[in-house]
């Protein structure tokens, strides 16, 4: 958001309206710009011609209009996934990326430019944070995804590069603005939230009963073994985050999903694989095991199939719902935040 102007893209519907008739006009104009940002999705106030130019000419002169220049597009020829890198009003740029489901089109959005989470096998916060993204710059990912490809989205993870729980009040106005019936109108229910495991901020978003699914990026079956990987484990204990699900599951009623990157030597022995069922037990919940997609910054390497196979039939066989991760773009592929990195060492 820039200075003291009003970003319009990222206020509600109701706060549309109020912002309209604060400026004098009446309010079904207000209902008209929400359509044209949050509908038809256009880049600028130019395109929205049935508004006045002198309404145009007041809200170009009063408020930021974000929209995101697309800087690269990389498309991988075995399954169609594109990996996007745009560029915001500021210079900075984030990663995007669309897979193409049999059940539809789900897009990966990135929250905040870079991460100050530190997580040791993740691409993306080695150069740690530069700032928030607006709630605007996340839909802005979305909108300018369906634009560039003419095709809908019907399913959005944020799971791309920042930490949501880490830029807490914009995501949640950005599920809402995206779940809003005037506007996107997606589901909550196919909106997934991903987080490193913040325990206040996932408590708070339990409080808010939204429908949205939490997934938890685990990765570990103890305390120890999660000190290792996740530097946000000195602040929150694993039992912690774990008790945090539960009550988002008992607040919301939406199971949550453990995410657990498979990493070789490190956490995928037969040990951990039990550790993990007694760390879960009770919790209705689904596991997604993702092999560690390797960086070349650290040595970690992914374990080969046949444990992964191991360590989920062992899951299996303890009664947890289990499935391993499909790896979208292998071609196009490097980790979540290694297309940004190359870009910035490259400019
Ligand atoms: N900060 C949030 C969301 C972004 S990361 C979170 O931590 O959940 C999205 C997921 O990708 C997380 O589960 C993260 O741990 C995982 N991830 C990051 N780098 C990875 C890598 N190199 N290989 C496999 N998974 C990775």
């Amino acid at each position: 958001m820039s200075g003291e102007f009003t970003d319009i893209k990222s206020l509600t519907y109701d706060e549309v309206m109020a912002f309209v008739t604060s400026i004098g006009e009446k309010p079904f104009r207000g209902k008209q710009l929400y359509e044209w940002m949050h509908v038809h999705r256009v880049a600028s106030y130019q395109e929205m011609t049935n508004l006045s130019k002198a309404f145009r000419q007041q809200l170009e002169d009063t408020t930021t209009y974000t929209s995101l220049t697309k800087v690269d597009c990389q498309i991988s020829k075995e399954d169609g996934t594109r990996k996007y890198l745009f560029a915001l009003a500021d210079g900075n740029v984030v990663e995007s990326v669309l897979m193409r489901y049999k059940h539809g089109n789900s897009v990966c959005v990135s929250s905040q430019v870079g991460c100050r989470m530190g997580c040791r096998f993740c691409a993306s916060t080695l150069d740690g944070l530069l700032r928030n993204l607006t709630a605007s710059e996340i839909l802005d990912q979305i909108y300018a995804i369906e634009r560039d490809t003419k095709e809908r989205v019907s399913n959005v993870v944020v799971m791309g590069t920042g930490e949501p729980m880490d830029n807490y009040d914009n995501i949640v106005r950005f599920v809402k603005l995206l779940s809003d019936e005037h506007g996107a109108n997606i589901s909550q229910r196919n909106i997934t939230v991903s987080t490193c495991g913040i325990v206040p901020r996932m408590r708070q978003l339990a409080d808010e009963k939204l429908q949205i699914t939490l997934a938890l990026s685990l990765h570990a079956c103890n305390q120890q073994k999660r000190l290792e990987l996740m530097p946000v484990a000195n602040k929150y204990d694993i039992h912690e985050v774990v008790d945090a699900c539960r009550y988002y599951f008992e607040q919301t009623g939406r199971r949550i999903t453990f995410e657990y990157s498979l990493v070789g030597g490190v956490n995928d022995s037969s040990q951990d694989a039990e550790e993990l069922t007694a760390l879960l037990q009770g919790i209705n919940c689904h596991v997604n095991l993702i092999p560690v997609n390797p960086i070349k910054e650290r040595d970690y390497v992914q374990s080969n199939r046949a444990v992964v196979e191991a360590f989920k039939n062992k899951l299996e066989k303890n009664g947890i719902n289990v499935t391993i991760r499909r790896e979208m773009g292998r071609d196009i592929d490097g980790a979540c935040g290694q297309l940004r990195r190359k870009h910035i060492s490259e400019t």
